[in-house]
């Protein structure tokens, strides 16, 4: 977005409390994130495009938040002070084949570099569910895909650059700092304004996609972990209704020099999609990615939908907690218990998988994952009645929900679930010792730290 564009957007500083801000849709004309459930706290942006603009601009603030592509559900990029968008246009990715590295500015999307490495041979291990969200904002919540081979997209970091509270650019690197890197690269904006993320590449590969529909919860039961591991990317969408997994999305590995993989005609009791589908089934798949085994390259069949389309439903809220993949059973049927209240507020849920990682306030930290996320109509009052019913029956297992989503799990209980939180806080304070980067999101959920 443009930075004329962008100020337009903004308006007069609003007075209205911040639970009922999320309460109900934004009036049209306020800055919002991509849902529209979150108008932003205040109407002061600016714009940087370089490396010195940023440390400047930090040097003079003494309260601001930045923003990525605004794909938060919550208030975590929110500011009451500033906020501050990093467009970087002017500069391009840097490719290093010898390395097999790519390096990036911080505005810039997972749809803009991966058909620049697609061109050269390349690939990025994962994407999430869109093409649409930037890197730098993606890794700093842990965002991920799925795969039981696959870590998170900032599993794929290998240095990066941030710009201190200071104004002082800290370089850091996984080789070069191991003993902080993994607990600086999902640090949920409160470290500094990421300049440049460094992520490791590997060579082009094809993907065949292939949906089932209708699998019955009884072979969940049975091949839970044969269903999941069925295909590089496995996800399933519910709608918790008729005890059953609505559509499996396989996304397969595709070797064109290999004889084709033929399609079962049963997958565990689901049957192939005769057609591409949404994961709604009800709306259009124009938006998604190209299905029925036709392969074609990783970014155009890892993601679900389309860059250039509009991703997802649209006007929708979203939450996804994470569970240890050895209990994906018991918590799919704990949530499958309260059918009842889930499904009428429901679009859709998806379930996906990820590899355990060492990053510090990553959901899947030392824990292989299933993470069960809930795309629920645009209905807050009711949904924020729902969630403490799910976290409640989902307790058992320690879920830890998406940074980047709704939840309502006090800090009582979120904080003990990430045991590396004090060397978190105590990294932060190095980064940002008067709390420069702080918002009302951190303050409750992290630095309000419960003893
Ligand atoms: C339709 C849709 C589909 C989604 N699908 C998935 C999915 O498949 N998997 C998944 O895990 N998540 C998914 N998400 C969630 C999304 O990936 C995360 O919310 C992600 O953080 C969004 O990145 P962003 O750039 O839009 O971040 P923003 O919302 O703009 O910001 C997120 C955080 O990053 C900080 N930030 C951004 N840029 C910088 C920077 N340069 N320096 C310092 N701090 C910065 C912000 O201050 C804030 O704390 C989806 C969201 C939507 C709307």
């Amino acid at each position: 977005m443009k930075k004329r564009t962008f100020i337009k957007l903004c308006s007069a500083a609003m007075t209205i409390p911040l639970d009922s801000k999320l309460s109900a849709f934004a009036s049209p004309e306020k800055l919002k994130n991509w849902a529209g459930n979150i108008e932003y706290s205040t109407d002061k942006v600016s714009s940087v495009d370089s490396v010195p603009e940023v440390q400047e601009f930090v040097r003079k603030q003494s309260n601001f938040k930045t923003l990525g592509t605004r794909h938060c559900f919550n208030r975590i990029a929110d500011s009451t002070q500033q906020l501050l968008t990093t467009d970087f246009s002017s500069q391009s990715p840097m490719l290093d084949p010898a390395a097999r590295t790519i390096s990036v500015g911080p505005g810039v999307r997972y749809g803009t570099i991966a058909p620049i490495l697609e061109s050269k041979g390349f690939a990025l291990h994962n994407l999430a569910s869109l093409p649409h969200i930037s890197v730098a904002g993606a890794c700093i919540t842990a965002t991920h895909g799925s795969g039981v081979t696959n870590g998170n997209l900032a599993t794929a970091v290998s240095a990066l650059e941030i710009v201190n509270a200071a104004g002082d650019i800290v370089a850091l690197s996984r080789k070069e700092n191991p003993d902080i890197f993994p607990g600086a690269l999902v640090n949920l904006g409160a470290l500094g304004v990421i300049t440049k993320v460094t992520l490791n590449i590997q060579p082009t590969f094809q993907i065949a996609q292939r949906v089932y529909e209708n699998l019955p919860f009884s072979s969940l039961k049975q091949y839970m972990d044969e269903i999941l591991s069925a295909a590089y990317s496995v996800s399933l969408f519910t709608d918790w209704r008729n005890r059953r997994i609505n559509e499996v999305w396989l996304k397969a590995l595709y070797d064109p020099a290999k004889p084709p993989i033929k399609q079962p005609k049963d997958f565990f009791g689901a049957t192939p999609a005769t057609k591409n589908l949404h994961p709604i089934a009800e709306l259009s798949a124009e938006n998604c990615t190209e299905q029925m085994g036709v392969p074609g390259p990783w970014f155009d069949r890892l993601p679900h939908f389309k860059m250039g389309f509009t991703p997802s439903a649209g006007k929708e809220l979203q939450s996804e907690y994470f569970v240890p993949r050895k209990n994906a059973l018991d918590a799919i049927l704990a949530v499958e218990r309260l059918h009842e209240q889930v499904s009428p507020r429901l679009m859709i849920t998806e379930i996906r998988t990820i590899k355990a990682d060492d990053l510090w306030l990553s959901p899947a930290y030392k824990q292989d994952c299933v993470a069960i996320h809930f795309t629920w109509k645009p209905e807050w009052p009711e949904v924020s009645r729902l969630l403490p019913i799910i976290e409640r029956e989902l307790a058992p297992y320690k879920p830890r929900p998406h940074w980047g989503k709704l939840f309502t799990m006090p800090p009582k209980e979120l904080q003990p679930r990430y045991e590396k939180l004090p060397d978190f806080l105590a990294l932060a304070k190095k980064f940002d010792p008067n709390g420069k980067f702080r918002n009302e999101f951190l303050d409750k959920n992290i630095y309000n730290a419960v003893g």
